[in-house]
């Protein structure tokens, strides 16, 4: 619980001055200026008064009890006055002060002292380097932040791994007028972290959005768990940096950590239900919505316009986003038809045309909320000349303030003239937007949430696998880091029933000559060498030999081509008519191994069809795996050819996902191709490559 870090009973700024641009005179004047509900105790050994509050020369000397400091004396100095703090009994610590890990070696050393110093009396840090933190409750009303967007109540939370990206956020909610709740913008996060902070803002029932700017996930997995937790109250936006190869630089350098790739990132939102936005922009309009209308009950939403182009935009941004043009019902149809000019086009879009006043317009809303067929409504409007504009705003608002639907609004408009129109339809909780674009992806977001509150709990199943034998093959090389000989890897998946194509290892001419009467043609040879990776493309897999005589050819071939190894072969039955996936699966760094799904074969590199999620893999999400790539049509059977065992294929990416899990030294695997028949004719693997990794 960080009530102590945002409600405080009681403040002291460590570093307060008279002079108006240090950091502690700041902040004591936004506390100031804030109303903050508690004492205020400066702390400065050389000054009697702070803005005419008494100073003292260290919090120790304080006569009260101090729930929260806010420190911005010299990096070297905090140790000594957080000794006093301590020994003073103050919960948390914000420390702005900067030259902690963020400047190397010797900051990091610093930063881990204070942190130990501060636990030693039960103490917090909040930072170091850090902004601070607000909270806009009337019983608290603390700024302690030395920033400069002023504040007032709202139901909008945010955390800010950045200061800039968090003011920004700020900035944009008070120049539409909005409040926000909770804000924190925490720094190196030495201590009091995000994920604490996210929850904490998940347990605040006037806590009804939660904003995120992420750089780096310090703790993914912990992440992973508040994230799901929360979601499934609140939603949680997030923006992401650092997801071009440029921008995981300079988030490197910038925080002094390294960035995990953003896959795991977008795995761990994915199955938290955290909603991603890729720009601020995108994030505070779909917050503004989440802020004031409920959440939709399903994708299915009309638009209402008085101009026709913008709400063709709103269709087709709509209709791409995955919503759906509600069919109205007849009752509705039939009240439009009498309330409105016999111009309007009652469909959906409902036009109800530029000379719709307050009573078509109003009534047509009124309409639309009662028809069970709809869950949301985006309504365009146009302010017309000829056309009392306010009284269709008031009538808008009366609606909107009594909707228990949602409804988001984009008015096109002279501010200088109808600023009034824009001020009524907010005020009434509408949001309003400039463009079609923002409105419908504010409304995607919200439907997407309402999607994922109703996503059922995932069911993991054990399925039956021969765990001893797995244990036995990957035990042969533990301590080592290296690749696996095919036929082991073959092995081990068998263990987990994943079995492959019919293969036999082979050293010489005169092995394959008798192995291979074994086998049915056509088969295939390959090279077997551990230096050899992609095989195809050295020249190491030949396809298609149909008799003894093709195979000793391509025996002699390759063996003369890869002689430099000394290596052994493989033979395989050829397999025809399947579907090529390639499945893998990656060991994460204190959280569960990633499991890769996508269409197989030697051109994944090229096409990058492939989708990951975290395991465990549920049969929800693998099914969704499979649904969500490009590709998905190709194994539902294109163009007349004969579909593949998809739930089959689904069964198999969770046997992968349990054999990752249940070994965690398997650093990485990929099954490329496997090969996945019509339903009742199963899979086989053809080709697999798994590295082992030295646990320690
Ligand atoms: P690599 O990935 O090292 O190049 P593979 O063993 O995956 O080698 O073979 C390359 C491609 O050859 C596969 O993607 C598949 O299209 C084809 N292939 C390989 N083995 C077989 C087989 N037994 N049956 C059918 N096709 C095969
Ligand atoms: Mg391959």
């Amino acid at each position: 619980m960080l009530d102590g870090l945002f409600k405080p009973r009681s403040v002291a700024i460590i570093g307060a001055s008279n002079n108006p641009l240090s950091i502690g005179h700041i902040v004591i004047q936004n506390l100031v200026d804030h109303n903050f509900q508690g004492p205020i105790y400066p702390i400065n050994p050389k000054s009697k008064y702070i803005k005419s509050f008494k100073t003292y020369a260290a919090v120790s000397e304080v006569p009260d009890e101090v729930d929260l400091v806010n420190i911005s004396i010299k990096n070297t100095l905090v140790p000594t006055v957080l000794e006093d703090c301590g020994k003073a009994g103050v919960k948390y610590a914000i420390v702005h002060t900067a030259g902690f890990k963020e400047v190397g070696e010797e900051g990091l050393k610093l930063e881990k002292h204070i942190v130990e110093i501060a636990h030693k009396y039960g103490m917090r840090i909040y930072g170091p380097n850090s902004q601070g933190i607000q909270n806009s409750d009337p019983a608290v009303s603390v700024y302690a932040n030395f920033t400069f967007v002023p504040m007032r109540p709202g139901n909008i939370s945010i955390v800010a791994q950045s200061g800039g990206v968090g003011e920004t956020l700020k900035l944009h909610l008070h120049r539409i007028g909005m409040g926000m709740r909770m804000y924190a913008s925490f720094g190196n996060e030495a201590d009091v972290s995000m994920n604490e902070i996210i929850d904490y803002y998940g347990q605040d029932d006037d806590t009804k959005v939660i904003m995120v700017h992420i750089e780096t996930l310090k703790d993914p997995a912990g992440f992973l768990e508040v994230a799901s937790r929360v979601t499934k109250k609140k939603p949680i936006l997030v923006v992401k940096t650092g997801r071009t190869k440029e921008g995981v630089k300079a988030v490197a350098s910038h925080t002094g950590s390294l960035i995990e790739q953003d896959t795991l990132a977008d795995a761990i939102f994915e199955k938290s239900g955290v909603l991603r936005f890729y720009s601020q922009q995108d994030m505070i309009e779909a917050a503004i919505a989440f802020s004031t209308q409920p959440v939709p009950q399903s994708e299915n939403i009309v638009i209402v316009t008085n101009t026709g182009g913008p709400a063709i935009i709103a269709v087709d941004e709509c209709i791409s986003k995955g919503l759906k043009l509600a069919q109205l019902s007849p009752e509705t149809g039939k009240a439009l038809g009498e309330l409105l000019f016999s111009e309007a086009i009652v469909s959906n879009p409902v036009d109800v045309i530029a000379t719709a006043g307050a009573k078509e317009y109003g009534g047509t809303v009124e309409a639309l909320l009662k028809d069970p067929n709809i869950d949301s409504l985006i309504l365009n409007f146009v302010t017309p000349p000829f056309v009392d504009c306010e009284a269709v705003a008031c009538k808008l608002a009366e609606i909107g303030a009594a909707a228990q639907k949602p409804i988001i609004c984009i008015i096109l408009t002279i501010e200088e003239r109808w600023g009034e129109v824009i001020r009524l339809v907010r005020q009434s909780g509408i949001p309003v937007y400039d463009f079609a674009e923002s409105a419908s992806k504010a409304l995607a977001a919200m439907i997407k949430y309402g999607q994922i509150q109703k996503r059922p709990t995932p069911e993991l199943k054990e399925l039956p696998c021969d765990k001893k034998k797995a244990e036995g093959i990957i035990s042969r090389y533990s301590g080592q880091d290296r690749f696996l000989p095919q036929a082991d890897v073959f092995e081990l998946l068998n263990a987990y029933g994943l079995p492959a194509v019919k293969t036999v290892r082979v050293e010489t001419k005169d092995e394959l000559k008798k192995e291979a009467q074994k086998l049915n043609y056509p088969l295939v040879l390959k090279i077997d060498a551990e230096e050899v990776v992609h095989k195809s493309d050295a020249g190491g897999v030949v396809l298609n030999l149909k008799d003894e005589t093709d195979l000793l050819a391509a025996f002699d071939n390759m063996a003369n081509t890869f002689k430099k190894y000394k290596p052994a072969f493989v033979v395989q039955e050829q397999l025809v008519e399947g579907k090529e996936i390639i499945m893998g699966a990656k060991a994460g760094e204190g959280i569960s191994p990633m499991i890769m799904f996508g269409l197989g074969g030697v051109f994944v590199e090229t096409l990058k069809d492939v989708q990951f999620r975290l395991a465990p893999l549920s049969q929800a999400e693998a099914n969704d795996m499979i649904q969500s790539i490009k590709g998905y049509p190709i194994l539902q059977g294109a163009r007349g050819e004969k579909p593949a065992d998809t739930d089959l294929t689904a069964e198999m990416l969770m046997r992968l996902s349990q054999l990752a899990s249940d070994f965690p030294e398997i650093d990485e695997m990929d099954l490329n191709p496997v090969f996945v028949f019509e339903k009742g004719n199963g899979a086989r693997v053809v080709d697999a490559r798994l590295k082992v990794r030295n646990l320690g």
